[in-house]
């Protein structure tokens, strides 16, 4: 199979257009159709010589994602003087194996950033499934089947702008304003969480190449300390992590302060047990400085305990890490539940007695925020029901 367009970087691109004969500026033509304009086609790149866009064309695929289904409401209305509100947006994607992926797109909370905000946070997939098993997880539930390629992470960003272009349109001939962005404005996407389906250092070539990608200026133009990748601790990759020129955040998905309570949901544990996943974000911290977080999903008596708490904030404090609680969104078939709100105020509340930066995630409306491979889990099972 041809490698993709958007696997590429410019710089091998100028390699490739160098061998090729061809100009550098041409290299900068296609780039601006490919992140300004967001094209979906050779023929759209008008300003390239037909013999150039063929000779791509027979060296390069071209793939875009196709929206199978999207969750939240139907039209995003952000900030608009009607006072419409953005919510959160799920989508899900078939790749060209017909593959099934997620994104989620979460417009900022204005209690952060003030009234009017065009912020907006997308989660993006790295894997088609995930071979770590966690056992609350929906993602891991199927197994794993194949690492994305660069092209196929980028392009989430890609498609949901994409996506967004043609909202405002419909929005602005709505409206009287009749001042939305189109495609060409500056980008809707300034914040990236690498938390989608999969395990993101898992597929950690691939990954980088896409975050490359996503980070330079004639790219993504999201900014590294913008882009946070969530992992469930493999601690050579996270070391491996700490050389990378790009100052990353990092969020260690925890849910167990001891070996005790991790062995018990996460598969991961037994192979990177705590010692050794805490000595590889230490090394992370001295190499990058305080930019780590710790994930901790609320499970009522899993994790949960106010005994719990403790060894955490231990943890917390020794490694600068901010902790994130996350009430336990409801996976379909798994025997899990969210704890009563008491009980995760109380936890909250024992971790800041203890001198911890900690948030605890209060949305009521969780059904479509769900974490990601919910939905993908949903659709394949109804699709596996339907026949041919
Ligand atoms: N594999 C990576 C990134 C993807 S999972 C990781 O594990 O970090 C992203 C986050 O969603 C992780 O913190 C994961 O533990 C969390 N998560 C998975 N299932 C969840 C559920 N049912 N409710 C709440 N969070 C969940
Ligand atoms: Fe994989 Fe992360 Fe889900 Fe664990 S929580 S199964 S590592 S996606």
């Amino acid at each position: 199979m041809l490698q993709d367009i958007k696997s590429l970087t410019r710089e091998e691109l100028e390699t490739q257009f160098a061998a090729w004969k061809q100009p550098k500026y041409r290299v900068a033509q296609l780039l601006e159709w490919l992140y300004v304009h967001r094209v979906t086609s050779w023929e759209a790149m008008t300003n390239l010589p037909k013999p150039l866009r063929e000779k791509l064309k027979e060296n390069f695929s071209f793939q875009t994602l196709e929206l199978l289904r999207k969750q939240g409401a139907p039209v995003l209305r952000s900030n608009t003087a009607e006072g419409g509100r953005d919510t959160t947006q799920k989508f899900l994607w078939r790749l060209h194996d017909h593959s099934l992926i997620e994104s989620v797109l979460i417009p900022a909370n204005p209690a952060l950033y003030g009234e009017a905000s065009d912020r907006h946070t997308l989660c993006v997939s790295t894997q088609v499934g995930c071979a770590y098993g966690c056992k609350f997880c929906a993602s891991g539930l199927d197994g794993w089947k194949r690492n994305l390629t660069p092209d196929e992470i980028v392009e989430q960003v890609l498609a949901v702008e994409r996506w967004h272009g043609v909202q405002s349109k419909v929005e602005s001939r709505e409206s009287s304003a009749g001042s939305r962005p189109s495609s060409l404005d500056p980008r809707l996407i300034d914040n990236l969480v690498i938390m989608g389906m999969g395990e993101p250092l898992a597929n950690y070539d691939h990954l980088l190449q896409a975050l490359r990608i996503l980070n330079a200026p004639w790219g993504g133009g999201i900014g590294a300390r913008k882009i946070t990748i969530s992992t469930s601790g493999l601690a050579p990759q996270i070391r491996r992590l700490a050389d990378e020129p790009l100052q990353f955040r990092l969020a260690i998905s925890l849910h167990g302060a001891t070996d005790e309570v991790r062995n018990k949901i996460m598969p991961v544990n037994r192979k990177y047990p705590l010692k050794e996943l805490v000595a590889a974000c230490e090394e992370y911290q001295g190499q990058k400085g305080r930019m780590l977080t710790f994930e901790y999903i609320l499970i009522a008596g899993v994790n949960d305990s106010i005994e719990q708490a403790k060894p955490l904030a231990a943890l917390a404090r020794r490694l600068f890490a901010k902790v994130n609680l996350i009430p336990y969104n409801k996976v379909e078939g798994l025997p899990w539940e969210r704890p009563a709100e008491e009980v995760q105020e109380k936890f909250l509340a024992a971790l800041e007695k203890q001198k911890v930066i900690a948030t605890l995630r209060r949305e009521k409306g969780h059904d479509i925020d769900a974490a990601c491979g919910q939905l993908r889990l949903k659709i394949e099972r109804e699709l596996k029901t339907v026949p041919a």
